[in-house]
């Protein structure tokens, strides 16, 4: 009996030294420009704020030049980081060829991406970057894009029928559903959520090349949506590379609702290990409730901006 209490011990001991020494992991917030209406700064400020939640994340943020910036110099050393945080949506032009073949190569060589909301809106005409995010909207975006995505009777649904790519109805709380409950960022979590006040993107199109569709948000007709199961949390792979793509998070208050923060950061640690170790805290929403956290709300800017794209 003592050497099996001894042995446990030991296994004890191994575990914490184990926790204790995970190593830091680099992430990179990326912005640098998007509509007005996403006040990227303080977007930013916020997930820097949740990503350093947990500890093995050192979170820089690196601002890309603007509209009519230089970006000559412009070459952050995307290999140094186990994540890149996208909250930054913009022409296809405004990456120099060079930079965007260096970003394409980090990825294919396993790099980690987390697309944040209108970050899907970035780049429509640059083909490698589409096969990352799988789906995206706005930007002139149309059949040329891909299909459009999402779930009818229970199936996903590839339809190429014309039109533009990218719409929401008005910002209220709505379900989330999994449609994956065995993935690492999902499993443990409850089938459905209400997620707090934010936009629930549909009409989104693009090539959804390894694509699997974790979560989906009903839009509805009577708030300007599809009658579809929308897809709004998403894994994919580039080459190597892995992909987390979630559509919320339009604002300080769509950021506050906890499973914004709680996906964020499970979905970044999957992109940069291939693995999610972090537990789903207690005051995650439920089916019928939603919850946010007020220090993220209070971070909104007064008076409130109208809903943008
Ligand atoms: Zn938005």
């Amino acid at each position: 009996m003592k050497k099996v209490i001894f042995s446990i011990g030991i296994l004890f001991l191994i575990s914490i030294c184990a926790v204790t020494a995970q190593k830091p992991m680099r992430i990179m917030i990326l912005d640098g420009e998007s509509n007005p209406y996403h006040r990227i700064d303080i977007g930013t400020q916020i997930m820097k704020k949740l990503l350093e939640e947990y500890k093995p994340f050192q979170v820089e943020v690196v601002s890309a030049p603007g509209k009519d910036g230089d970006f000559s110099n412009f070459m952050p050393r995307f290999i140094d980081y186990q994540a890149i945080v996208l909250n930054y949506d913009v022409p296809t032009e405004r990456w120099p060829d060079a930079l965007k073949k260096s970003f394409e190569q980090y990825m294919s060589n396993g790099g980690g991406l987390v697309i944040v909301h209108a970050a899907n809106n970035s780049f429509p005409g640059w083909v490698e970057f589409n096969k990352m995010v799988g789906v995206g909207g706005w930007r002139d975006r149309d059949e040329k894009s891909g299909p459009y995505w999402y779930y009818k009777d229970g199936k996903l649904v590839e339809d190429k029928k014309p039109g533009s790519a990218g719409s929401h109805g008005a910002r209220l709380p709505f379900p989330i559903k999994l449609v994956n409950t065995n993935h690492p960022v999902t499993r443990g979590l409850p089938a459905v959520w209400m997620h707090h006040n934010d936009e629930l993107y549909a009409k989104l199109r693009g090539p959804g090349e390894n694509m699997t569709v974790l979560a989906t948000g009903y839009s509805d007709k009577n708030n300007h949506g599809t009658g579809y199961d929308e897809p709004q949390i998403m894994v994919l792979n580039y080459g190597k590379g892995r992909i987390f793509h979630h559509t919320t998070g339009h604002d300080p208050i769509g950021m506050s609702s906890v499973d914004f923060g709680v996906l964020l950061l499970r979905g970044t640690e999957w992109v940069a290990t291939g693995k999610v170790t972090q537990k789903v805290p207690a005051n995650f929403p439920t089916a019928t409730t939603v919850s946010y956290r007020a220090d993220i709300a209070a971070m909104n800017p007064v008076p409130a901006k109208p809903a943008g794209k």
